[in-house]
């Protein structure tokens, strides 16, 4: 082990709720977890509003307050929170070999990997500078806040299906803008939007600007076969065009589905490398919410627990055997 090497029992990737929770868990268990923050701590909660669907907050709470609470609890159960990013790892060898801020190498017995995922974005300025004023990437965090009003939504696939109809029992309307002439979603959720009264789809068609000063209040399409541009005067613009897992560190080593979601045991949040353990959004395409996120990230806890207690019961086996 080189001078600027440490050793850590327990390494935590991602300050999200399922990274916070790991580390609640771990300490408790007395792991000395080491937890690094990333570029964003806090994840995807930062950038939302209130959360109101995370039980055991009645009066509901804001995402970011909620991240500030889950790492005061890591902290206080001894976690050793540090602000830095993971640049590089070797998991071909044990210990684990984890590099951060392209500098300073770790070796860790067991790895927790909570680095989420990011919403993708359409990339135009309005969108933007509008983001947490009625722009949104999460229909089931923020479309409450929109009830008895008009929305837009931009997407075709699964997400956007899902978020469509849910968005249509809250609002008056739904505007649905997809950039083709068909959607990508499955069969089923495609049947289910068009059957939905409150849901208008526009084909071919494009953002061009989401339209308000202070919040959002319309939406600029252009139907890229006619070009002719309408404006869609709303409360709020989401864009559910896809996810993208933070997982690059590990497609060397880890396996992935083909969109780069970590693929886990199921009903548990081991990975195909012993001593890996994966968790929250980067493993999870499907439900993405705080609390199944939290969930997971107290299953990697308990997972790396065991494994790492089989690890002291070899070594001590070995060392009596050897004296
Ligand atoms: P997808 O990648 O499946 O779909 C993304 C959609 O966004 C596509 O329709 C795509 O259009 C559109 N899009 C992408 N970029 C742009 C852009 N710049 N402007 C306008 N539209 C754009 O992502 P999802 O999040 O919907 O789904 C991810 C995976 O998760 C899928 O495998 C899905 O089946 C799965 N899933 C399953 C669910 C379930 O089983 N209940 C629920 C939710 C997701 P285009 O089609 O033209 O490329």
């Amino acid at each position: 082990m080189s001078e600027s090497t440490e050793r850590i029992h327990c390494l935590i990737i991602g300050s999200g709720p399922a990274g916070y929770t790991a580390a609640i868990y771990a300490a408790r268990a007395g792991m000395k977890p080491v937890l690094y923050s990333g570029l964003q701590p806090g994840g995807q909660l930062t950038i939302t509003t209130d959360v109101e669907n995370y039980p055991g907050y009645p009066e509901g709470i804001m995402g970011p307050q909620m991240m500030k609470d889950f790492e005061a609890q890591a902290r206080r159960m001894g976690t050793d929170l540090r602000w830095g990013m993971v640049s590089k790892v070797d998991l071909s060898q044990r210990p684990l070999r984890i590099e951060v801020d392209e500098e300073k190498w770790i070796e860790a017995d067991s790895v927790i990997i909570a680095t989420g995922a990011s919403a993708k974005w359409l990339g135009i300025e309005s969108e933007q500078r509008l983001n947490g004023y009625g722009v949104s990437a999460c229909a089931v965090c923020d479309g409450f806040f929109f009830k008895d009003k008009e929305v837009a939504i931009v997407g075709a696939g699964d997400t956007a299906c899902e978020e469509a109809l849910y968005l249509a029992k809250l609002c008056t309307k739904v505007h649905m803008i997809v950039r083709r002439n068909e959607m990508r979603a499955s069969k089923v959720m495609q049947e289910r939007v068009l059957k939905t009264g409150n849901i208008q789809i526009y084909w071919n068609s494009e953002t061009v600007e989401v339209l308000g000063d202070k919040k959002v209040d319309g939406v600029k399409i252009r139907d890229h076969q006619t070009n002719e541009e309408t404006t869609i005067p709303l409360s709020a613009f989401f864009v559910a065009i896809g996810h993208q897992p933070n997982s690059d560190l590990f497609k060397d080593y880890l396996q992935m589905d083909e969109q780069g979601y970590i693929l886990t045991t199921p009903g548990t949040s081991k990975t195909n490398i012993d001593g890996v353990f994966a968790c929250g959004d980067v493993q999870d395409k499907i439900y993405r919410q705080a609390v199944t996120a939290a969930g997971s990230g107290c299953m990697a806890a308990l997972d790396a627990e065991r494994y790492l207690g089989a690890l002291e019961h070899e070594a001590a086996t070995a060392a009596h055997a050897s004296a």
